[in-house]
């Protein structure tokens, strides 16, 4: 029996789909301090197909290659639309899974993708507090995805999420942001 109690889901909760996630999203946790060590920033997203075949895995890579949009979701879809010559993945059935709630842009390069369901580790919530990371205002997003048929699970496995933050904060990485002062 899994522990359903603090997911955030905008379905009925299947423990399939959550036993998946959690696995999934434990091995990007265990990968995401490789990346880190090699200079990108500290999330990590991967696309999934229906049979559990991995499509596209990225991190983040805003301070390495210079692009402000370059976030881990962005570089993942990127990566699959490249790998299948498209640019609606909708036709593939594909997840997204995310070491961190999607900020503002993921979310619209998720809508526009064709991404079916995402699954997401800590939320921004708790990488704003951590990290200072501003992750943009996202009105009731859950509600607006199911409307949009597009599954969201999240807070799947928050302390081991919220420990690799910390430890990227520790490292005195940048934390990149647009001046607004
Ligand atoms: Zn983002």
């Amino acid at each position: 029996m899994q522990n359903t109690d603090n997911i955030i889901a905008n379905e009925k909760i299947d423990a399939r789909k959550l036993r998946r996630a959690k696995k999934i999203i434990t091995e990007l946790y265990d990968e995401l301090p490789n990346y880190i060590a090699r200079g990108h920033g500290p999330f990590l997203a991967a696309i999934y197909d229906a049979d559990g075949n991995q499509i596209a895995c990225a991190a983040n890579s805003v301070v390495s290659m210079n692009c402000s949009h370059n976030h881990a979701e962005m570089n993942a879809i990127r990566d699959a639309e490249e790998l299948l010559h498209t640019y609606d993945l909708s036709g593939h059935n594909l997840s997204l899974y995310v070491t961190a709630e999607p900020c503002i842009m993921c979310l619209g390069g998720i809508m526009w993708s064709g991404i079916q369901e995402v699954y997401f580790g800590i939320t921004s919530k708790v990488v704003e507090s951590i990290t200072g990371f501003d992750e943009g205002f996202k009105p009731n997003w859950l509600n607006e995805f199911k409307r949009r048929n597009i599954t969201v699970y999240g807070n799947i496995e928050p302390e081991h999420g919220e420990s690799v933050l910390r430890d990227y904060m520790t490292q005195n990485r940048i934390v990149y942001k647009p001046k607004r002062d």
